[in-house]
């Protein structure tokens, strides 16, 4: 049966280097890195040349400025309550209504815990309004959290400026960037900007679920999320990952040197699957037409017809995408991206989110769109809103 994957936004296949590469470390390399013993150098060494991969994929000056974690989301949350809890006196954050839930969620509950958080609007195309976030900035203002890549449209955030922007402002806030969506789609070089913090996550980009990475600026206190031994400079207890932190820098490197070509390929993919649908299909939509976007990600609305349901009929055809965000999906809440950028309801229930990865293929796309026009035109056959979609198609 014909496999197309067309949802690397949620997760990827690990690399086959990725996994050679990290198969040493669970048997004859098993030594814990913290040991002083011969026998454990190789994990030791294993662990720094990892650090010094990342921190050059993230363009870190100095690899003491990376710390490995167990996900995108312990990234996150690691950064904004590790940085409010050494400045407890302000009592003001700045997000965008479009962050993950990992983020968005622990927003969220600060909020219920006193503090005061300024929501930032993107505009329909999904761009964000960057002088309504600089105009929030305050005296008060602790933290400054912006996505560097949406992860159900793919927009791009200028969150370089947006770092230079706010520290004119107020040098003291600090600035958290969650670019578990961007790494490995577009360069990221920190130390060419004002970003104080900076998450990723492996299995975005062809490493396995289970380890990601937090980049912290040299001077920028934070207090530690998990309490405990001296692993990872005192600011993450727990005995390092070995054989999943080599695999992620083994998948950084790969990712480092495959970025430019493979992001060219990938976009006339991406590109020739949203004007061939848009032109195929007449009640598709496109739902973020921002020009800032990542290469891989497209996310288009079907009007009047139910997005779980494309999702099984593309499924029975062996293909495999998304209906908002991968922690969403499997509840119908219509997206909180979607929703923020005013997407009408007649495309928002329906809203399928596709992504490509470098092993995604051209007839992975002509596969999708042979297949796609007639799960659309059945849905479309079953759908009550008969009379509008007669309209759509006359
Ligand atoms: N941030 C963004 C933008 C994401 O897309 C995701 C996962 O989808 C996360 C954070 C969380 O990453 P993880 O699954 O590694 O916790």
């Amino acid at each position: 049966m014909t496999l197309v994957y067309l949802d690397n936004n949620a997760t990827t296949m690990t690399a086959p280097e990725v996994v050679d590469a990290m198969l040493p470390y669970f048997s004859n390399k098993y030594g814990n890195p913290s040991s002083i013993y011969d026998m454990a150098h190789s994990a030791n060494d294993a662990v720094k040349k990892s650090r010094e991969i990342i921190a050059d994929f993230l363009g870190a000056a100095d690899s003491k400025e990376i710390i490995f974690t167990s996900c995108g989301s312990e990234s996150a949350n690691m950064a904004i309550k590790g940085a409010l809890d050494v400045k407890k006196n302000k009592k003001h954050i700045i997000t965008t209504r479009v962050e993950h839930p990992c983020v968005l969620n622990l927003y969220k509950d600060l909020e219920k815990r006193g503090y005061r958080v300024t929501w930032v609007d993107v505009d329909s195309n999904g761009d964000l309004d960057i002088s309504r976030l600089l105009e929030a900035v305050c005296e008060d203002t602790a933290l400054v959290s912006v996505m560097m890549a949406n992860n159900e449209t793919g927009v791009v955030y200028p969150v370089d400026k947006i770092s230079e922007a706010v520290k004119m402002k107020n040098p003291e806030t600090k600035v958290f960037v969650d670019a578990v969506q961007a790494a490995g789609k577009v360069p990221i070089n920190v130390k060419d900007t004002k970003i104080d913090m900076l998450g990723i996550s492996g299995h975005k980009f062809h490493a396995p679920k289970g380890v990601g990475a937090l980049y912290i600026r040299t001077g920028t206190m934070i207090s530690p999320l998990i309490v405990g031994g001296h692993q990872e400079r005192g600011k993450r207890a727990g005995t390092e990952n070995v054989p999943y932190i080599v695999a992620m820098a083994r998948a950084a490197q790969l990712a480092k040197e495959t970025l430019e070509d493979e992001n060219t390929r990938v976009k006339a993919l991406r590109d020739k699957l949203e004007k061939g649908i848009l032109s195929n299909i007449k009640n598709a939509v496109l739902n973020s037409k921002s020009k800032n976007r990542v290469p891989n990600t497209t996310n288009i609305g079907f009007q009047y017809i139910e997005g779980e349901l494309i999702l099984l009929h593309m499924n029975d055809e062996g293909i495999c995408a998304s209906s908002g965000s991968a922690c969403t999906s499997g509840s119908l809440e219509p997206s909180h991206v979607l929703r923020a950028q005013g997407v009408p309801f007649t495309s928002l229930h329906g809203s399928i989110r596709f992504s490509l990865s470098r092993y995604t293929t051209e007839q992975d796309i002509d596969y999708t769109l042979e297949k796609l026009p007639a799960i659309i035109d059945k849905l479309v056959k079953i759908s009550p809103f008969q009379k509008e979609l007669n309209e759509i198609f006359k």
